[in-house]
């Protein structure tokens, strides 16, 4: 049997609500699952260690099991996906070619070439819609432009959702899989060694069983998720944002769950989907945010943060407990809770006065879930440069971040061993005499003094605006 259509997956790394899957298996009745490791996106990694390729390789090994147990198999090419989606689906006779939109620059442009190059030797390019619930193009406000602030985007997205059709799951019809011994002959071997990485343990298991468990797990906390959302030593929130990224979750079947179990905390994490549909709006409809500041007014600003407090940022080495505990346990896992991520992005950008950019690459780098819409976001929300972001006045003070949100110090103790001796009291601003008293005289003192840092912030960024300056936050 002729394979009649490729169903070629990317940040879609599941079998089940599956929206390439599904239009494919409805287009064809022979569907081939391809992957292809690209090669443009390898070479820039530069770390051979990088968590990323564990957790996509542990991924596609799970979905080629699953689709072996259903008779069928999964083909990898390693190399251009301009050069090999066309020639993969030539050799192996392919009408069709279907995939999931990605709104991200680069996807955009190499899909736009894909395709020219597929439709010069006669094969269809179709794409669907699956990475968010809603697209770019969809949400507009009554002029007819996209949002730039959430609440009134959050408040368009509900009335344009249909939840029958665009909530709906989208289940392929596995009778239409190519059969395993039609795909033998295109068989290439592919894994760790192959693409040149090396597998690493990861704080969370990989593949759509462990993303399933881990919604449905969260499914029994999520009416606390109001009240337990903003303390990193609580385990308050869903720590699905890596399955969202790679898609072994389905963004619908999130809402889905939410929308069924439908409490407050549920309510206020149907929000927080939205939110990540909001920075992925933002992204498709600005895309210079890519570049450079949303809000125009800091184009041209030259922040004077040095290299070297950038560095000691990055290590975990300010002398703000808090921030450090965050950088250390992101360094070590690849992963950081939202709260440590509104601290340290504030911290560096406020305190430290360092260009936004360097801490977005510097996350783009580490982050297990990186997602370019939501980490550009999120980096100039905190910047006080992007859209709806937090007015550049309101400065978070670390110390009062800390006392707040990890009041007891077990984030800090757990992540900064040397700490662990100090008292709820004295963790989150030790004196001198506290580190020595519990042996940690090595730990540093404060890069900058709160007042110091807070002060030359509202100095520089009013400026900027041209505004007075404001209060604390
Ligand atoms: P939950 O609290 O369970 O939320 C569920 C999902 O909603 C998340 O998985 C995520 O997809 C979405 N979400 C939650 N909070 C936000 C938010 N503030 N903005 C947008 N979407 C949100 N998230 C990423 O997925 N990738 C990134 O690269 C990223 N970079 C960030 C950088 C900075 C500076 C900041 C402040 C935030 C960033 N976020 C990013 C958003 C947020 O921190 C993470 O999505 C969240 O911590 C993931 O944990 P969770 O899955 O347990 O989230």
């Amino acid at each position: 049997m002729r394979v009649r259509t490729i169903c070629w997956i990317r940040r879609d790394l599941r079998l089940n609500d599956h929206s390439a899957l599904a239009r494919a298996t409805e287009l064809g009745d022979s569907v081939a699952v391809v992957f292809v490791f690209d090669r443009n996106i390898l070479d820039d990694l530069r770390n051979p260690q990088d968590r990323r390729l564990t957790f996509i390789m542990e991924s596609l090994l799970e979905i080629q099991r699953d689709l072996r147990a259903r008779g069928s198999d999964l083909l990898v090419r390693i190399g251009d996906p301009l050069e090999e989606i066309p020639r993969l689906a030539s050799e192996i006779g392919a009408k069709m070619v279907v995939t999931a939109r990605d709104g991200d620059p680069y996807a955009i442009e190499r899909d736009k070439t894909v395709d020219a190059r597929l439709s010069e030797i006669g094969i269809g390019f179709e794409t669907v819609r699956d990475v968010t619930i809603l697209e770019a193009g969809q949400v507009f406000n009554q002029s007819e432009l996209p949002f730039r602030v959430y609440t009134p985007y959050s408040k368009a997205w509900r009335v344009v959702l249909d939840r029958e059709t665009d909530l709906a799951p989208r289940e392929p019809n596995f009778g239409h899989l190519a059969p395993a011994a039609s795909l033998k002959p295109f068989e290439r071997a592919w894994g760790y060694e192959e693409i040149g990485f090396v597998k690493v343990p990861l704080w969370i298991e990989p593949g759509e069983r462990a993303a399933a468990a881990r919604l449905d797990s969260f499914a029994l906390r999520m009416s606390g998720y109001g009240d337990d959302r903003d303390f990193p030593a609580i385990d308050g929130t869903s720590t699905l944002s890596t399955d969202l990224r790679f898609g072994t979750i389905s963004i619908r079947e999130c809402a889905r769950r939410a929308l069924e179990i439908g409490t407050p905390g549920a309510e206020k994490w149907y929000s927080e989907l939205i939110w990540r549909e909001f920075y992925h709006d933002v992204l498709g409809n600005f895309p210079h945010v890519v570049e450079t500041t949303f809000d125009p007014v800091f184009r041209d600003t030259e922040w004077p943060g040095t290299r070297e407090t950038f560095e000691r940022w990055c290590a975990g080495e300010t002398g703000y407990p808090i921030v450090d505990a965050s950088m250390r346990h992101f360094n070590a896992t690849g992963w950081m809770h939202n709260r440590n991520r509104m601290i340290v992005a504030s911290f560096l950008t406020k305190h430290l006065l360092c260009n936004w950019q360097w801490g977005e690459d510097y996350f783009a780098r580490h982050l297990l879930d990186f997602d370019l819409a939501q980490n550009n976001g999120g980096w100039q929300w905190a910047a006080s440069t992007g859209v709806d972001s937090q007015p550049y006045f309101r400065i978070f003070n670390p110390y009062l971040q800390s006392k707040k949100f990890d009041g007891k110090g077990d984030f800090i103790r757990m992540a900064v061993p040397e700490l662990a001796g100090l008292t709820a009291e004295q963790i989150h601003q030790p004196t001198r005499f506290d580190l020595a008293a519990v042996g940690a005289s090595e730990y540093p003192m404060p890069i900058v003094d709160h007042e110091v840092g807070r002060a030359r912030a509202l100095e520089f960024l009013s400026a900027i605006k041209k505004l007075d300056p404001g209060k604390d936050g």
